[in-house]
């Protein structure tokens, strides 16, 4: 039999960690998020978005899609550290070679830009074929929860998980930012499919909620499908006049009973 290169290999084994890694941290935080805003005895802990508590058959479908997209965010995440680790990125570990500032402005572009490429991926996978194709199963979450923030059905998964590790060889960016970055990933996804508004009135009323997206606003998205498109801000949804409040009632007449 043939052996493997040894490149591939690696290759092979970082895919399966990184996947490994991907999932236990949806498991976790996930889990963690749904039992402390659906557990309590008055749940939801927040202001109540949807109108049924999470049915666990609904949960089960969001558990099996995201379970799916671990592998598929983790093989481009694998290349771009092998790729470093053979020393072919803009990676850089020296924090004063760009300078402190450099931190600060390389997390904006990279937000900018990841917010800028999802939400005109997003607008495309509404039309009719891709949207049957790619992006329905993100949306069988009427009422999302936590565990919907990384249910995608698998074409959407790889037409989003190629961007930052991309991105990596392009625009020099610190690990230490690169981790920042996917945690915030992370909370921002949590929060916004969680099914309660948990952040304060003082925050999704004010200057920060009309800049930045939060459950009020993504919630909407998974009943109008028109609306609100965005990821991190509200700033292209607004350019191109998709965006719609944030709402907090339960009543909202296009929730399905
Ligand atoms: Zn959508
Ligand atoms: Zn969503």
């Amino acid at each position: 039999m043939e052996r493997l290169a040894p490149p591939l290999l690696d290759l092979a084994f970082w895919t399966a960690a990184l996947t490994a890694i991907i999932a236990a941290r949806y498991l976790a935080v996930c889990w963690i998020a749904h039992a402390l805003i659906w557990g309590g005895k008055d749940a939801p802990a927040g202001r109540r978005l949807n109108r049924d508590p999470p049915r666990a058959a609904a949960i089960r479908h969001e558990l099996v899609l995201s379970l799916v997209s671990s592998p598929i965010y983790a093989l481009p995440a694998a290349i771009a550290f092998e790729a470093w680790r053979a020393g072919g990125t803009a990676v850089y570990l020296d924090v004063g070679r760009y300078g402190i500032a450099w931190l600060f402005v390389s997390a904006a572009l990279y937000l900018l830009i990841q917010d800028a490429y999802y939400y005109w991926l997003h607008r495309l996978l509404h039309g009719r074929w891709l949207f049957r194709h790619a992006h329905a199963g993100h949306h069988r979450s009427r009422q999302p929860t936590a565990f919907a923030s990384f249910a995608f059905d698998w074409p959407e998964a790889a037409l989003n998980a190629w961007l930052l590790p991309a991105l990596v060889f392009l625009i020099p960016i610190h690990p230490a930012v690169i981790l920042a970055l996917l945690l915030v990933a992370t909370v921002a996804a949590v929060l916004n499919h969680a099914g309660a508004e948990v952040l304060p009135p003082w925050w999704t009323e004010g200057p920060l909620g009309a800049w930045l997206i939060s459950a009020g606003h993504h919630s909407l998205h998974h009943t109008r499908y028109d609306k609100n498109f965005g990821l991190y801000f509200r700033l292209w949804d607004k350019l191109m006049g998709t965006d719609m409040a944030p709402q907090h009632s339960p009543t909202d007449p296009l929730i399905p009973a």
